[in-house]
């Protein structure tokens, strides 16, 4: 049987490979010779293992899940934050009121763009120009705010990590309580190697939930009174590489973290399944989780969830590891999630099942988040 697979992934590689341009597409589109050479450590649930990039990808093909700890073999904890999250909602007035400005529209627009890239592999010259055209569009959004700032986070591979701070008017509460996060991975992978990845759902969803949660908040005003930041990942897909960069450098600064929320997944609605989403209650801060059921319940117009992925499935995972709490929202019970068409071409927007209106309730969860944990000061001045 394996022997069957070598064959058709070997005739679907050639096929795939326009010659005589075979080595210059690979560096555009693929691992590059770097990554074919690379070796990794990666840890499973009790042991590390050092490992070939071929081994690497033989194990994924195979469903085993790990962390790539390569970058980041020894793991220090961030200082303990609190696990007390507040028991009512303080801003549903300003919330309602940006809801209103949400728009499919936007979501489509980027999104188009985000899937027209060949791969966002993370050693691809493709996924290194679609982080920068990410960080060129929340640039231009935020140019004229003078409390926001955008930066990029340089890893050992080519694509970076995208950082954007919102700075709370009032720092000692930042110092106190924390810093507010959100997350994203902008990285696509296809499970065969060198074949697109438009990774629409996995996770260009969940980038563009978020782009669309900026435009919304500003749109309405918002500054938040504590610190506030949005992550776009590098590396997601070989192995939460880009977000254990971040948390580490965090938790090496002593940045206290307040509470991370990460959005892996946020399009898909199972045909014949009603709509809602899943909170993630695996590798996740139990108290967190628990309050984002709160603002689920007072803030979007679907239900939510809970689900287990058994594994340490996204971003929010390296944070947990480092001692931050964090959480997991995706866009249904595990056992309707869209992980069929993940990692594959057929990850695409027109996919049967994919809703725009769906992501829409993932930019309130998150523009919920950013607004009730980092508060929204009384004008953009103070
Ligand atoms: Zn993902």
């Amino acid at each position: 049987m394996r022997v069957l697979w070598c064959v058709w992934i070997c005739a679907a590689l050639v096929a795939a490979l326009p010659f005589p341009d075979t080595l210059d597409f690979l560096q555009q589109h693929a691992w590059g010779i770097d990554g074919v050479r690379h070796e990794s450590i990666l840890q499973l649930p009790h042991t590390a293992l050092h490992v070939s990039a071929f081994s690497k990808w033989w194990m994924h093909m195979w469903g085993v899940r790990y962390m790539d700890i390569t970058y980041t073999p020894e793991s220090v904890c961030g200082p303990h934050a609190s696990s007390v999250f507040p028991a009512q909602m303080h801003h549903q007035s300003e919330l309602m009121a940006a809801f209103l400005q949400l728009c499919a529209k936007q979501l489509r627009k980027h999104l188009e763009k985000l899937t027209s890239f060949y791969t966002r592999h993370y050693r691809s010259a493709s996924g290194k120009a679609s982080a920068l055209w990410i960080s060129k569009v929340l640039e231009e959004m935020l140019a004229p705010i003078p409390y926001a700032s955008v930066r990029t986070f340089d890893h050992p591979w080519l694509q970076p990590s995208i950082l954007v701070h919102f700075q709370g008017t009032n720092a000692s509460l930042t110092e106190t309580r924390g810093v507010t996060l959100l997350g994203a991975h902008i990285d696509s992978a296809n499970m065969l190697p060198f074949l697109r990845a438009p990774g629409a759902d996995d996770d260009g969803s969940g980038t563009v939930t978020l782009l669309e949660t900026i435009r919304v908040l500003l749109a309405a005003q918002w500054r938040p009174e504590s610190d506030v930041e949005f992550h776009f990942y590098a590396a997601e897909e070989g192995g939460l590489l880009g977000s254990q960069a971040v948390a580490q450098s965090y938790a090496r600064r002593h940045v206290l973290v307040r509470a991370m929320l990460q959005q892996d997944m946020t399009a898909y609605v199972a045909p014949g399944t009603s709509e809602h989403i899943g909170l993630v209650e695996d590798y996740v801060s139990a108290p967190l989780t628990n309050y984002l059921e709160q603002l689920a319940k007072v803030y979007l117009t679907i239900p939510a969830v809970r689900t287990q992925a058994g594994y340490a499935a996204s971003d929010h995972a390296s944070w947990n590891k480092t001692g931050y709490p964090s959480a997991f929202a995706i866009e249904s019970a595990f056992a309707s999630v869209n992980l069929g068409r993940a990692h594959t071409t057929k990850d695409i927007y027109s996919a049967p099942g994919f809703s725009f209106a769906h992501m829409l309730q993932f930019a309130r969860l998150a523009a919920a988040f950013a607004a009730e944990l980092g508060g929204w000061a009384r004008s953009p001045d103070q």
